[in-house]
């Protein structure tokens, strides 16, 4: 596929100027603090507007111009399509090497509409979308971030390029995938990340790979009562395949998730035999030759549902992402600037609402908050106020993200951030509800000093950026990234005239 990555100006492979030594951690986040709070108000004003867009995957063209917007305005150069993803842009500052990149996202989720600062269930209208997985929070973060950088930058006269990456539709549409695979991140040298969530620490979950298929039955219509025996009915395919995926469920791994949802059914009417029906196939293990092995039985079903029903079957890939390439010593980096910049500092009004919307939580909800974590569950804390120690033990996460593609082109971390009550659900109402609150811009502020702080120090020591990138090869053992994404497959943007 051709990219349009070749707007931006190509970072030089040998750094022109000298390299300063680390001045310390304390230095550096003192420092970097200074410049994330001088500009909070106007950033957290940027993240209370995308929250009120909540544009889901794809669909995110004013939140991305907001944010472009914003870093235009601080003297960043912008790239944008990327990978032919209209909501897909490059912000940049700098000159030379080390290219270090910020991860960014702002897509909302469909049906999670929420009236802000509610402490019960109250959509605003509830046909809309809703910011329920914190990525207005996230984005913002990083765009903070990196005008934090470029700031100190500017003011230390240092060298090196300062990235920001707008990515669209994370959720559900593999927005960093398909940039991987337009070769995006070839020139970077690390990247970094974050997600609000209740706690503070740095990521350590194994994410899982995916891959998400259609299956297009084709059968023949004609009336149910007076001549069924001339029809072939699609929408039976569908649910024998069903049937036949749910008795494969007991011979998987454990680890492995298969996941389907009926697109087409094939018409609202009962007495026609049905011709047409999708199905939408999410499968999920460990790692990308898990999927693929689930997949190739999966699509055994499918045509085995077709021959019994006398129906044909069609699979086209939507979308795939991979499982996550860890990195330790960027993770430690991380660590170091967690514990050293100054926490969320929620105040009593935060607590008290905290206090509030935990009562719409379970009591097994508030546990697996702690649990999924590795914690010791403590059902007195409300808020997350220090930071998680750190842990070399690797906690499996039956999720997948998109970040995960990235850290298979260069080395790349992720952190949680506090922004929201202990036990809060990722994709709830009461993540909406709580994305605009003082609580959720503390969070968001912290994070952003976190982030510049790690830029800063992977563009001030060499030797850390070598460190990590080492580990990087070392992990990857010799092996050149495979987008997990076929290259004949457009993105879903770029399909069926841009509806998604
Ligand atoms: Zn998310």
């Amino acid at each position: 596929m051709r990219s349009n990555w070749q707007g931006l100006i190509p970072a030089k492979a040998v750094h022109r100027c000298p390299f300063k030594s680390a001045k310390g951690v304390k230095f550096v986040i003192e420092a970097v603090s200074a410049h994330v709070d001088a500009k909070k108000d106007k950033f957290i004003a940027l993240s209370d507007q995308i929250w009120d867009l909540a544009e889901i995957r794809f669909q995110e063209y004013r939140s991305s111009k907001a944010q472009m917007q914003a870093l235009e305005g601080e003297g960043f150069r912008i790239t944008p399509n990327i990978g032919e993803l209209p909501t897909a842009f490059v912000a940049e500052y700098g000159s030379g090497s080390p290219v270090i990149a910020i991860l960014g996202e702002y897509d909302a989720l469909a049906g999670l509409s929420q009236v802000a600062g509610a402490t019960e269930m109250q959509p605003i209208d509830p046909t809309k979308e809703g910011h329920g997985c914190g990525h207005h929070l996230l984005g913002t973060a990083g765009v903070m971030a990196a005008v934090a950088v470029k700031d100190h930058l500017k003011e230390n006269g240092a060298c090196g390029t300062i990235r920001y990456y707008g990515c669209p539709a994370e959720e559900g549409g593999s927005g960093k995938t398909f940039m991987a695979r337009a070769g995006a991140f070839e020139e970077v040298d690390a990247a970094l990340c974050w997600h609000p969530s209740s706690f503070n620490g740095v990521n350590v979950s194994d994410t899982l790979a995916n891959l998400q298929v259609y299956f297009h039955f084709t059968g023949k219509a004609s009336h149910a009562a007076v001549s069924p025996h001339h029809g072939r009915s699609a929408l039976d395919a569908v649910e024998l395949m069903n049937v036949g995926a749910n008795y494969m469920r007991e011979h998987m791994p454990p680890t492995a998730r298969v996941h389907y949802a009926i697109t087409n059914t094939g018409g609202i009417s009962p007495n026609v035999v049905q011709a047409e029906a999708s199905v939408l196939y999410l499968v999920r293990s460990p790692d990308i030759q898990g999927v693929r092995c689930i997949f190739e039985r999966v699509k055994k079903i499918a045509e085995g549902a077709a021959l019994m029903t006398e129906t044909t079957v069609k699979c086209e890939i939507d979308r795939a992402t991979s499982s996550i390439l860890p990195n330790t010593v960027l993770d430690r980096a991380v660590q170091q600037n967690l514990e050293a910049a100054r926490g969320p500092n929620f105040d009593a009004s935060d607590f008290a609402f905290s206090e509030r919307i935990r009562k719409t939580f379970s009591k097994e909800e508030i546990a697996d908050s702690f649990l999924q974590l590795g914690l010791d569950v403590d059902p007195a804390k409300v808020m997350h106020t220090d930071v998680m120690p750190f842990s070399n033990q690797r906690q499996l996460d039956l999720g997948s993200t998109d970040v995960a593609d990235v850290s298979r082109v260069v080395p790349t971390t992720q952190f949680w951030g506090a922004c929201y009550a202990i036990g809060t659900a990722f994709h709830s109402w009461q993540m909406v509800a709580q994305g605009k609150l003082p609580a959720a811009h503390k969070g968001m502020t912290y994070a952003a000093k976190v982030l510049a702080a790690t830029a800063l120090d992977l563009l001030n020591d060499r030797s850390l950026l070598e460190a990590a990138k080492a580990e990087y090869r070392s992990r990857m053992n010799g092996n050149p990234y495979e987008c997990p994404i076929p290259a004949e497959v457009l993105p879903p943007v770029l399909r069926n005239g841009g509806r998604t």
